[in-house]
């Protein structure tokens, strides 16, 4: 089995997409050759995956594990370290893709990069869109790239718009599951632990993505991933909360037709698909039942209750550097959570703060993104414990 890239780069290659990505090559693209594969800090998978797919080098970005790797290893491929080497990855030519699976703000500079550089990226990472959507785009359009979407919603759109022209889109309808505490009062919401947050009823992934969900903080990131991808505008970019995730977005056109997208919360498809795009593959997952399903059901998202939902729809709208700081603000605050160090409550608040406090600028580079993500992350480490008081 083949499919058009011969030489593929994996960033994030020991999270949950980097994992279900080498598996999906494994499966459809015998003849496709891994050329470097990076990850932060679980160097027990990468040495598994450095031995089974000899690739010409691997990439770590955290130093104790760099060298606990390097003086351990059985990998005779390059060993580099650190994000100038994931950078030069990501600028490297000799891949036909990249596949970019980190997670947060460290995605940024690796999409951009490879953008850049002409180099056909898959993004997984929609924290890079969402930081630097605007100039990302702009490099893409000038370069006549398309990004190729991993994440599943806008899978499902790029799927729906397979043979479409753009002046036809009327709107986007993007899914969402409404996470753990879809039915949850807005008073219980302080009570929320982090083993609840955790425990998403449709999909397996990341942690930090699993609490991006429950906040729906996730929903507001793929809001503005969609308009860079698919060159929208905000009011043509519409949430609707299905709880099943069996469809997995939808778009209608001008004659008020609805193409959707439907399958099994399997992320393997839309990994696939943007390998092989316009064309599949046969792929071994589960396929949906819908007399089984029975029923799907669509309702209209809460605002008042998911506030980190309604800050992404208003930062959306100021564009600037508005967005970084949205995105570095959460990463920041989900990390804190995650380490139990605030509430589930305290998420919104931290991010609201920040997107107040730091300077907005209205038409930023790439430099001034940079500049905005380290400000944000130092100010919001030295000032949550007052904010959340
Ligand atoms: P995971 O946490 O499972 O994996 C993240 C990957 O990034 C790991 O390889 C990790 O390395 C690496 N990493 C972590 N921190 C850094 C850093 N500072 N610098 C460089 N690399 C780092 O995340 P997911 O796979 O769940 O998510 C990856 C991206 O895909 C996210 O942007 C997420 O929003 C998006 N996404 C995920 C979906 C899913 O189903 N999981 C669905 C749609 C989108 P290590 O493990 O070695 O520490
Ligand atoms: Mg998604």
């Amino acid at each position: 089995m083949e499919i058009k890239y011969k030489k593929i780069s994996i960033l994030g290659s020991t999270g949950s997409i980097g994992t279900q990505a080498l598996e999906v090559l494994n499966e459809i693209a015998h003849d496709t050759k891994i050329h470097y594969l990076s990850a932060h800090k679980n160097i027990s998978t990468l040495e598994k995956q450095a031995i089974q797919f000899q690739p010409e080098g691997i990439v770590i970005t955290d130093k104790d594990s760099f060298d606990k790797f390097r003086d351990n290893t059985k990998f005779k491929g390059n060993i580099l370290f650190g994000t100038e080497a994931l950078n030069n990855v990501a600028s490297d030519s000799s891949n036909d893709l990249l596949i970019s699976a980190i997670v947060g703000f460290a995605g940024v500079m690796p999409a951009y990069n490879a953008i850049q550089n002409n180099i056909n990226l898959a993004l997984a990472n929609k924290e890079a869109l969402v930081s630097a959507g605007e100039i990302i785009s702009r490099t893409a359009k000038l370069n006549k790239k398309e990004i190729i979407p991993i994440d599943s919603e806008h899978s499902a759109i790029f799927q729906c718009l397979a043979g479409e022209s753009k002046e036809n889109i009327e709107k986007i309808i993007l899914t969402a599951s409404g996470g753990p505490f879809r039915k949850l009062k807005k008073e219980e919401f302080k009570d929320i632990t982090l083993s609840q947050a955790l425990a998403h009823p449709n999909w397996s992934m990341g942690k930090k993505i699993t609490i991006d969900s429950a906040t729906m903080m996730n929903k507001g990131f793929e809001v503005i991933e969609a308009l860079w991808l698919f060159d929208l505008n905000p009011d043509q970019i519409e949430v609707l909360i299905h709880p099943q995730s069996i469809v997995h977005s939808m778009v209608q056109f001008k004659d008020t037709s609805i193409k959707a997208q439907l399958g099994s919360p399997d992320m393997k498809l839309p990994i696939a698909y943007a390998l092989t795009a316009p064309d599949r593959k046969f792929l071994n997952i589960d396929r949906i039942d819908l007399a089984k399903i029975g029923k799907l059901t669509f309702e209209t998202p809460d605002l008042e209750k998911f506030k980190c939902l309604s800050l992404a729809f208003q930062s959306l709208k100021k564009k600037g550097n508005s967005n970084a700081i949205l995105n570095t603000a959460n990463d920041i605050a989900v990390s804190l959570f995650l380490e139990n160090k605030i509430h589930f409550t305290h998420i919104p608040l931290i991010i609201e703060n920040a997107l107040n406090q730091i300077n907005f600028i209205a038409q930023p580079s790439i430099e001034d993104i940079i500049s905005t993500i380290e400000e944000t992350k130092k100010y919001t480490l030295k000032n949550y414990k007052a904010i959340i008081n």
